[in-house]
C-alpha cells in the first residue's frame, strides 16, 4: 500500500502502553498534519451507558497519541459530575479531553453544536498530529456528525468500536452504580441546582439528566416539610425511577446502535464486555478479562485501521 512504501522513506514509531502493549506506527508527513492513506482517521467509541466507554477511550488513548471528546449530551454541561458520571480527573489519566463540561448547564446545547464543536476539536487534534478518539453514549449526536454533514465522510475514514455488555449484566451494574452515586452524593448534587416550585422545567440543559427531575417529590417534600415517613417513601420511589430509568437509556441506546450498524452495513467491530463485568461482580480480576476481551483487540483493530 502506499503507507508501507512511505514506511520504507519514514520512520517507524513505536508508542508504548502501560499495559506493556506497543504498536508501531508508520506515518508520513504532509504539510502540518498526520495523514495515513488518503484521509485522517477518526476512531468511534459507542455502547450503552456504563458498558466502559469511556475507560477503553483512555486505554486507546494510553497506547496512542490520542485525544478523546466527549460525544455524551449531558457531560458536555458543567455541573453533576457524579449523576452524569463523568470521569475524574484521575481516570483520565492525563489524557486530554474535549467538550467535557464545557457548557453552561442552563443552556440548550444541541446536535448542531456538537456537530461544530467536534468538527473544530478533530481538526485541532490532527494538527497535533494526534487521533482523535469521540466517545460517548449519544448515537443522535455521532450519527448527525457522520451522516448529516457531508463533509465528513469525505474528510475522515472512520473506526467504529462497540462496547457491549449483556443486557441482564448491565442492568444490574447500572442500578448499583446509582446506589454508589447515592454514597458518592447525588441526593447534595440535585439540591444544589433544585428550585423549589410544582411546575419546575426539566425540558431543558443539564436538567434534563437522568437524576435530576427523578428527585423531584423527594426535594419538594424536603421544602414542604413533609414527615419523615413520607420522605423515605419518596426516597426510595426517586432512587428506584433512576434505577428504571438509566435501564431503559440502556436499553434504547442498544436499539439505535442495532440500527446505526446495519444503516453503517455492519461495519462497527463490537467488543464483547460481559465476561469483564462478570468477573468484576464474582469478586475475581475483571481488569485482566477486560484487557483480554476489549482493551488488546481494540487496540489489535485500531493498529490495523492506522496502516491499512
Ligand atoms: P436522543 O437524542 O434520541 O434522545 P441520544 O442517543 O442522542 O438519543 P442519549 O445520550 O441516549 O441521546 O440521551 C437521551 C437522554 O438520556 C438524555 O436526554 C438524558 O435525559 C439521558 N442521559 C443521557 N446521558 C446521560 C448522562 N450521562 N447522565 C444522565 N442522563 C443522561
Amino acid at each position: 500500500s502506499a503507507c508501507q512504501q512511505v514506511a520504507q522513506i519514514q520512520p517507524t514509531v513505536r508508542f508504548q502502553g502501560p499495559a506493556g502493549l506497543s504498536i508501531d506506527r508508520i506515518y508520513s508527513r504532509n504539510k502540518d498534519k498526520v495523514v495515513i492513506g488518503n484521509k485522517d482517521k477518526v476512531v468511534i467509541v459507542m455502547g450503552a451507558t456504563g458498558t466502559g466507554k469511556s475507560r477503553l477511550a483512555i486505554d486507546l488513548a494510553l497506547n496512542y497519541p490520542a485525544e478523546i471528546i466527549n460525544s455524551d449530551k449531558m457531560q458536555v454541561y458543567k455541573g453533576l459530575d457524579t449523576i452524569t458520571n463523568k470521569v475524574t480527573e484521575e481516570e483520565c489519566k492525563g489524557v486530554p479531553h474535549h467538550l467535557l463540561g464545557i457548557v453552561d448547564p442552563d443552556s440548550n446545547f444541541t446536535a448542531n453544536d456538537f456537530k461544530r464543536h467536534a468538527s473544530l476539536a478533530i481538526k485541532s487534534i490532527l494538527k497535533r498530529d494526534r487521533l482523535p478518539i469521540i466517545a460517548g453514549g449519544s448515537n443522535s449526536y455521532i450519527e448527525a456528525l457522520v451522516d448529516e454533514q457531508v463533509e465528513f465522510r469525505r474528510r475522515y475514514e472512520c473506526c467504529f468500536l462497540w462496547v457491549d455488555v449483556a443486557p441482564r449484566v448491565l442492568n444490574s451494574f447500572v442500578s448499583e452504580r446509582v446506589d454508589r452515586m447515592v454514597e458518592m452524593g447525588l441526593v447534595d448534587e440535585v439540591r444544589r441546582m433544585f428550585y423549589p416550585t410544582a411546575e419546575a422545567d426539566y425540558t431543558t440543559g443539564i436538567k434534563k439528566a437522568i437524576g435530576v427531575p427523578e428527585m423531584h417529590e423527594y426535594l419538594l417534600g424536603e421544602v414542604c416539610g413533609n414527615d419523615e415517613e413520607t420522605q423515605e417513601v419518596l426516597f426510595h420511589e426517586a432512587i428506584s425511577n433512576i434505577k428504571k430509568n438509566t435501564c431503559t437509556l440502556a436499553h434504547h441506546q442498544l436499539q439505535k446502535i442495532e440500527r446505526l450498524n446495519s444503516k453503517w452495513k455492519g461495519s462497527m467491530h463490537r467488543l464483547n464486555a460481559t465476561e469483564a463485568f462478570l468477573n468484576r461482580r464474582r469478586g475475581r480480576d475483571g481488569d485482566r478479562v477486560w484487557e483480554k476481551h476489549v482493551a488488546r483487540p481494540a487496540t489489535g483493530i485500531i493498529s490495523r485501521f492506522l496502516v491499512d
